[in-house]
């Protein structure tokens, strides 16, 4: 007999199971009988756990919090979770980029960003990376990209020689190389690093004035990083450093925070801005447009289920609310497709009825039906217009911020701007910006990284490829890589 206060076991329809231990059998020895049901549908069940991982961020850690608005920026944006003074439940999920779900955490990548703003408005998602910029500027290239960066297609490894090709092939990509190798490749603690937004967005105030914007998530436990060696010999002590981490701090009450700093452009400036303000591999300098601060988000609770609610948050970077909308930038184009279309393959296409994905404002859509849905309107109108009371858009209040664009259609690179060069911002970080430390440390993390199994006429073409970011990183790197023994030339 149970004790009273322990609940009986039951199956999935809420019946009572038999047995916990034992599956029914003819006999103590004989076969299992296909009527047991409960065993049955376990077993299937279990079959059935897994939803696909990520194709990229496959392994990230996830909690919820707040967001709180410390100043009026109504002068740039409507939007009102934005309004000075609010306060905005939300979720974060931080993540490595191409490892897979049981990779670990402390590997040299780039780390995925991701917050859910559960608005009154809508759910608004920003969804950004712990760097300012990305490899490339058109999303054409993503797919091959994270091809050269996963396994091989014949070995099934990780493979430099193939990061580098593409890395040498693609010069578009050096500033964002710049950040991997650097120390802000490896991130000491999940807390330990800035988010950004990355892309340049658009935002609309009440009098529909329009103004292009990127967002800096700044970390208050300050940046810190760990070296190449110290975060390798996390890789075999704790796989799961970063995921331990941040659960530890948030349930031991030390809740981390950032605070969100905004770059605000008038909208006419963009055009003859001296760096094409939305190519994803430049940053604005912050010179030319300073970073103002406008609020914080705190992270101060752990998930219940890790399943439910983190692998299972979908976070779509067209999840944008009024007040906030798209800037030209190729990529974020791109990926306000990609992003609600791997939703719909991995988690099903009513992933935003989930408890984690829905909104916390009413939704009134006429979008219906498919696998596992459960929310409805009755028999509430399925087709608009109608005549019968359904729901109808306010074209006037929530009308999409326009603007004029004419040109041929084509595929073309950017318009280029007087200063666009792939291997200037990179430059300019490691001459100006990094410490005499940094610069050791980069130099060794890139001699490291592309001393493993590269063909000699990649390894020429990176020698080239950091001479042209700058001659005196690339001297360096032509000494590690050679060994002393003459390189081919690029
Ligand atoms: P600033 O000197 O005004 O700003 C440089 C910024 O670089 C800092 O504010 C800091 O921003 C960031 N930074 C500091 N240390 C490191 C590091 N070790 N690795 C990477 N970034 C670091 O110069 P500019 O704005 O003119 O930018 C100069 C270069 O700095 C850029 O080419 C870019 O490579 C890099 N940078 C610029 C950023 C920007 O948005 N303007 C943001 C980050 C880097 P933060 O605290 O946000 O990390």
């Amino acid at each position: 007999m149970n004790d009273p206060q322990t609940p009986v076991t039951t199956t999935d329809a809420g019946i009572a199971a038999p047995s916990d231990e034992f599956s029914l059998s003819v006999g103590p020895d004989g076969p299992l009988l296909l009527q047991d049901h409960y065993v049955i549908q376990k077993m299937a069940q279990f079959n059935r756990e897994r939803v696909p991982e990520r194709v990229v961020h496959a392994k990230g850690s996830g909690a919820f919090g707040f967001f709180e608005a410390t100043e009026d920026v109504s002068q740039w944006t409507k939007a009102d979770f934005l309004k000075k003074g609010t306060r905005t439940p939300m979720l974060a999920r931080m993540s490595t980029v191409a490892g897979e779900l049981g990779s670990a955490d402390t590997v040299r990548d780039p780390r995925g960003f991701a917050l859910k703003f559960y608005t009154q408005e809508g759910n608004y998602d920003l969804v950004g990376n712990n760097t300012p910029i990305f490899f490339i500027r058109d999303p054409s290239k993503f797919s091959d990209f994270i091809h050269s960066q996963k396994r091989r297609p014949d070995t099934d490894r990780r493979d430099h020689n193939m990061m580098w090709d593409f890395w040498t092939l693609s010069p578009e990509s050096a500033h964002q190389v710049t950040f991997l190798m650097s120390d802000r490749g490896t991130p000491r603690t999940l807390r330990n690093m800035n988010g950004y937004g990355s892309h340049t967005f658009m935002w609309v105030n009440a009098g529909g004035e329009k103004f292009w914007v990127k967002y800096h998530f700044k970390t208050d436990q300050g940046v810190e990083n760990f070296t190449d060696a110290e975060a390798a010999a996390q890789v075999s002590d704790d796989a799961d450093f970063h995921r331990r981490d941040l659960w530890d701090a948030i349930k031991s009450g030390d809740h981390p925070s950032w605070t969100l700093e905004m770059q605000v452009m008038a909208f006419e400036e963009a055009a003859d801005y001296r760096f094409n303000p939305f190519d994803l591999t430049k940053v604005w300098p912050h010179g030319d447009y300073p970073p103002i601060t406008i609020g914080r988000m705190m992270l101060d609770r752990n998930p219940d289920n890790y399943f439910a609610q983190i692998e299972q948050a979908a976070f779509e970077p067209a999840n944008m609310v009024p007040g906030i909308a798209p800037s030209p930038d190729k990529m974020l184009q791109g990926r306000l497709f990609s992003y609600p279309d791997t939703h719909r393959y991995r988690i099903g296409p009513n992933y935003l009825q989930l408890p984690v994905n829905q909104p916390i404002s009413p939704v009134h859509s006429y979008n219906k039906d498919g696998p596992m849905r459960y929310t409805h309107a009755g028999d509430q109108p399925v087709y608009a217009p109608n005549s019968y009371g359904g729901p109808a858009a306010d074209a006037e209040r929530y009308r999409d911020p326009s603007y004029q664009l004419t040109g041929e259609i084509l595929r073309s690179a950017y318009t280029p701007h007087p200063e666009d060069n792939d291997f200037g911002q990179p430059g300019t970080l490691y001459r100006e910006v990094l410490s005499e430390t940094d610069r050791d440390n980069l130099a060794s993390n890139i001699v490291g990284h592309a001393s493993q199994g590269l063909d000699p006429d990649v390894t020429a073409r990176v020698i080239e490829y950091w001479r042209r970011v700058d001659p005196d990183l690339g001297a360096r790197v032509a000494k590690g890589l050679s060994n002393g023994e003459p390189l081919p030339a690029a």
